[in-house]
């Protein structure tokens, strides 16, 4: 399943945030299968849907969809040169389908920071230098393989080898690979290069519990929001130690808390949410008496491999995908209903499952 890392310069909370991503965990009975990594958090994506669901439905158990997070630790500057744990960090990002970036928005004296001061935009060019400077190293290798075969005048060679210059110049100015303009041709194959600024990303401006409720008016989160701007990257703001206070109460207690603080959506939801988003990840749902359960599945999926994630017997023996959307179910207030109404459908194995299907696989066994 795809995950996404989470990095961040040391004292800037990353640690907080991961153990509030640990405790709130996904019950594991309901996840047997789940690997047991200590630097994987796993977390159940909150949807409010599978609430409306449940009360539609009154199954007797209701079972969220999980999203992982990966703890990477040992960020420092010289990375791309291998210091320190520098090249086990890159290696580990590698491993990683997107960025979290934890950026320090808090000030607090008694808490050291790397460079002396809190400065955001200085902790996230420290960082994605590492990572420019790494994937600078990967482009020039590649050219030395393709400019021999590009001076043979062999197209797909000529076409990579201009892709590499315009990679080039741009990390070179600094720029991540993700901010770049590319042609689609041009990042199908920057995908076989697997660069490092390529990956999606996103920022987490971590600030401290007063300025929670407001943070714009927290110079640095406004900075970070600037910055990530110019690469079209994300900002969501958390206050990494509420978020390890709430992770222990359940949803309810949870709620009464954040309202006392005058929170509307937990950061964490919220970043659990724009990870998922992030990653082109979509939930579809099953809805039975037994059970009504959320599975995350890649947009632009097939219902055989929709159903596949559930098991591989649903996909080898597909026949048909009884499908209705969210809305349709939920205006028409029972299945019955939305049959009458004309709104269930039969699809066959070339159908694109929608984020929000009800979906009922009949499948050979
Ligand atoms: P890491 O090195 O990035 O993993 O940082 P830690 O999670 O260990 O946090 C470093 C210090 O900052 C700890 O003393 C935390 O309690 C503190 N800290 C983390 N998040 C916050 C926050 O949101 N507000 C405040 N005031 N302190 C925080």
């Amino acid at each position: 399943s795809l995950t996404a890392g989470i990095v961040g310069l040391p004292n800037v909370g990353k640690s907080t945030l991961f153990n509030a991503i640990t405790q709130a965990g996904a019950e594991a009975a309901n996840y047997p299968f789940a690997t047991i990594d200590p630097n994987v958090g796993i977390v159940e994506v909150p949807d409010d849907r599978l609430n409306k669901l449940t009360e539609l439905v009154n199954p007797k158990k209701t079972i969220p969809t999980t999203f992982e997070f990966t703890d990477i630790a040992g960020i420092v500057k010289g990375a791309s040169k291998g210091e320190g744990l520098g090249n086990q960090f890159l290696s580990h990002i590698r491993q990683v389908d997107a960025i979290v970036q934890v950026v320090r928005c808090f000030q607090d004296d008694n808490i050291t920071h790397v460079s002396g001061k809190v400065d955001p935009l200085d902790d996230i060019e420290i960082i994605n230098l590492e990572l420019i400077l790494a994937d600078l190293e990967t482009v020039n290798k590649r050219l030395q393989r393709v400019e021999k075969m590009a001076r043979q005048k062999d197209k797909e060679a000529v076409a990579e080898y201009n892709l590499l210059e315009v990679l080039k110049e741009g990390l070179e100015a600094e720029k991540p690979a993700r901010a770049l303009e590319l042609s689609d041709e041009q990042w199908k194959l920057v995908k076989d290069l697997h660069l490092l600024t390529s990956k999606p990303a996103l920022y987490a401006a971590n600030v401290s519990e007063e300025d929670v409720t407001d943070p714009e008016s927290n110079e640095a989160v406004q900075k970070v929001r600037e910055y990530a701007a110019g690469e079209n990257a994300e900002v969501i703001v958390v206050c990494a130690k509420i978020e390890e206070e709430v992770a222990e109460l359940d949803a309810e207690e949870k709620e009464m808390f954040l309202d006392d603080l005058g929170i509307a959506e937990a950061g964490l939801d919220q970043l659990i949410k724009a990870s998922y988003n992030l990653l082109g990840l979509g939930t579809y749902f099953t809805a039975g008496e037994p059970e009504v359960r959320a599975w995350t599945f890649r947009k632009g999926m097939k219902a055989p491999q929709a159903a596949g994630i559930i098991h591989t017997d649903f996909e080898r023996g597909f026949i048909r995908a009884e499908t209705v959307s969210y809305e349709d179910l939920i205006s028409a207030g029972t299945m019955v209903k939305a049959r009458e109404e004309g709104n269930v459908r039969l699809e066959g194995k070339e159908y694109i499952v929608q984020d929000g299907d009800v979906i009922h696989f009949r499948f050979n066994v």
